[in-house]
C-alpha cells in the first residue's frame, strides 16, 4: 500500500467524523510515519535519478574520515539510543586518517551503513564502527549483531541487496520505513569511486559492511 493512500484515507476518515475525534491522535501518528516514509522514499529516488542522469559527477577532496563517521553517528544518536544501541568505535589510530573522496557521498555512505546497523540490530545490542589502512587503502567497516541476512540462496540475497527496492525481510516486517534504495545509492558512490563495498552476514548473528577508500597522500 502506498503512503498516500494512507495519509489521504485517515486525514478523510478524521476530518469526516469515521474515525472518533477521541482516538485521531492514533491515526495522526500513522499520518507523520508515513509522511516520514514519503519523504525518506522521494529523497533516495531523487538520489539515484541524478546518478542515473549523469554518471555521478564526484567532486573529491581530503578529508578525515574519521569525523566524518563521527558526524554520522552523533546525527543517528537519537533512532539509536531509542533501541539503547550503542557505537563503539575501533579507529586505526586516535588521529585523523585522511582520504581523497567526495565527502558529502561518503558521508551518505556512512549514514546508510549506520542505519541499516541500528534498523537491524536488536535492543541493547552494539555497533562496531572501525577503520584500518593497508597500503593506500583505508578499510571502513560497520558492524552489527542484529538479525543478519537469511541464510538461503546465500549468494543470491548478497547478490541482490546492492538493487534498487530489494527487501529481504518483508515477512517479518521489521523495517516498515525501509524503501531498499540505501545500499544501492552506496554501491553506486563506491562504484563511482572505482572502490569496493562488501558484505559479511549470518542469519540470527549479524552482519558486517567493509567499502575501501584510497588514502590521501
Ligand atoms: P532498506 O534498509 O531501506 O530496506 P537497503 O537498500 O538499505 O534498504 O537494504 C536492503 C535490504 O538489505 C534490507 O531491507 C535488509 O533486508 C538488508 N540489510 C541491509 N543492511 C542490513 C543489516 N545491517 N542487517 C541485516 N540486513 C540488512
Amino acid at each position: 500500500r502506498s503512503p498516500l493512500t494512507s495519509i489521504r484515507g485517515y486525514a478523510e476518515a478524521i476530518l469526516d467524523g469515521t474515525i472518533p475525534y477521541e482516538n485521531k491522535d492514533r491515526y495522526l501518528n500513522t499520518i507523520l510515519f508515513e509522511t516520514d516514509r514519503l519523504n525518506h522514499l522521494t529523497s533516495n529516488l531523487l538520489t539515484l535519478n541524478t546518478f542515473d542522469q549523469s554518471s555521478i559527477f564526484l567532486e573529491k577532496s581530503t578529508f578525515d574520515i574519521h569525523t566524518c563517521i563521527r558526524n554520522a553517528v552523533d546525527s543517528l544518536e537519537g533512532s539509536a539510543s531509542k533501541k539503547n544501541v550503542s557505537f563503539i568505535l575501533d579507529f586505526d589510530s586516535s588521529s585523523e586518517l585522511n582520504v581523497s573522496a567526495d565527502i558529502n557521498r561518503i558521508q551518505q555512505v556512512v549514514h546508510n551503513l549506520i542505519d541499516n546497523a541500528i534498523k537491524f540490530s536488536h535492543n541493547d545490542s552494539s555497533i562496531v564502527i572501525g577503520t584500518k589502512t593497508k597500503g593506500d587503502k583505508a578499510f571502513i567497516s560497520v558492524k552489527d549483531t542484529g538479525i543478519g541476512i537469511p541464510d538461503e540462496f546465500k549468494d543470491d540475497v548478497f547478490k541482490k541487496i546492492w538493487e534498487r527496492f530489494y527487501k529481504s525481510d518483508t515477512s517479518r516486517g521489521k523495517d516498515k520505513k525501509g524503501t531498499g534504495l540505501g545500499l544501492c545509492i552506496c554501491k553506486e558512490i563506491i562504484d563511482a569511486h572505482k572502490q569496493t563495498i562488501n558484505v559479511v552476514s549470518t542469519e540470527g548473528v549479524g552482519s558486517e559492511f567493509v567499502f575501501t577508500l584510497k588514502v590521501a597522500k
